[in-house]
């Protein structure tokens, strides 16, 4: 039987993370089950690079975050990523509203980010033009990124370092042995196995199942997952903005907030819906909602530009309330040299090389 040090599973944006990170040390083999990296919500997402704004004080969200935008800033000048840090104006568009927004910038400065700054009347004319504010606050560190010359680059890195990624493999089944762990693939119709020492749980919607899928791990370990899908919307249009154009958030998401491409594209999204399973169909409908969510703070937007875009489902842990990042090592399920992680969800591509970092260190406890 073959044996691999480091098995990652997973070719999202975390597992790619991961995996080139612990191929400077280790002998690493990323499996994926789809023909391509990142066929699901590393492909479906904003491409934002997160502030660190909205998470609860030491939260993984908070802390990850933060040092995960430092870590990806100073990766795309490295790595010549295309990226830029528009900055995004937080919207308060009544005076309501203005509790919420005052409540913001007070945890972004226990998260650590402290450049917020209320913006004038005429500051705001120039950073959000043609926008019905009350009050609002430029988060300067925000910006955005090519997430698949990320990933590429990620990529690159884990092969230079030797290790490789085989994709159209699914790992089905998981004995945990006395010094590792015997790994079940099924490779195009194939089964096969392998051993292997140390096993990472990247698996994004399918973290679950494949935690279910390991005989030896306690099972009450494994959280319940939830799919909570986001629809996006792109304006086919002239438009004003520049920077980032969020509202204030809402039960499960940031609110139907204005996002910009790197050629300046504007689009709107993602709203949240929990769904039953898996299921990335574009509900057209939900335009109607759309409309009136972007006109609280975009009254003049033509509602004929906006067409229907794409979807992304979000790999919640709860239906209600705050849910952080679940990362598992042996502290948490006595099995050494596995860890699984567990909805990462938004901002998981800002925080995914601390993340990785993260991962590394878990191993060594
Ligand atoms: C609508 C939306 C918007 C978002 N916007 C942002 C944003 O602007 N900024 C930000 O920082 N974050 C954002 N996020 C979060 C970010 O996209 C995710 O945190 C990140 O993409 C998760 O990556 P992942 O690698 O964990 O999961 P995935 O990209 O889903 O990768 C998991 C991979 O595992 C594979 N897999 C599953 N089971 C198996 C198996 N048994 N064997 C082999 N392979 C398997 C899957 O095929 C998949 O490719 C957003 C998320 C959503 C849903």
């Amino acid at each position: 039987m073959d044996y691999i040090d480091t098995l990652v599973v997973g070719a999202g944006c975390i597992g790619l993370a991961i995996a080139a990170r612990l191929s400077e040390k280790h002998e690493v083999l990323l499996v994926e089950t789809e023909k391509q990296f990142a066929m699901h919500t590393s492909s479906r997402n904003s491409e934002v690079i997160h502030a660190g704004i909205y998470y609860p004080t030491d939260s993984l969200k908070a802390t990850l975050c933060v040092l995960g935008k430092a870590l990806l800033y100073e990766y795309c000048r490295r790595r010549k990523i295309p990226y830029a840090q528009l900055g995004k104006v937080l919207v308060a568009v009544n005076a309501s509203e203005t509790s919420s927004l005052n409540a913001l910038v007070a945890q972004a400065t226990l998260n650590g980010v402290e450049d917020l700054a209320f913006l004038s009347r005429q500051q705001l004319s120039h950073y959000a033009p043609d926008i019905k504010t009350h009050q609002g606050v430029l988060s300067p560190s925000t910006g955005i990124i090519d997430s698949h010359q990320f990933m590429l680059s990620l990529l690159a890195q884990l092969e230079q370092h030797q290790g490789s990624l085989v994709c159209q493999t699914q790992v089905t089944h998981i004995d945990v042995t006395n010094d590792g762990f015997i790994v079940t693939l099924n490779s195009q119709s194939e089964t096969m196995q392998l051993r292997c020492r140390q096993l990472i749980n990247a698996a994004g919607h399918g973290a679950q199942p494949l935690a279910h899928s390991i005989m030896g791990l306690n099972a009450a370990t494994i959280p319940e997952q939830f799919f909570c899908r986001g629809v996006y919307f792109r304006y086919h249009g002239q438009h004003p903005f520049k920077h980032l154009i969020y509202p204030m958030p809402e039960a499960h998401g940031l609110g139907v907030h204005a996002t910009l491409d790197l050629n300046g594209q504007l689009k709107f999204g993602p709203d949240t819906e929990f769904i039953d399973s898996l299921d990335y169909h574009l509900d057209e409908t939900r335009q109607y909602a759309f409309v009136e969510a972007i006109r609280r703070y975009w009254p003049n937007l033509d509602a004929s530009k906006l067409l229907p875009d794409y979807t992304g489902v979000r790999p919640k842990l709860s239906q209600s309330g705050f849910q952080d990042f679940v990362i598992q090592s042996r502290k948490d399920h006595a099995v050494p040299g596995l860890v699984n992680l567990y909805g990462i969800e938004s901002p998981g591509l800002t925080a995914s090389l601390a993340i990785a970092e993260y991962v590394e260190r878990a191993l060594e406890d």
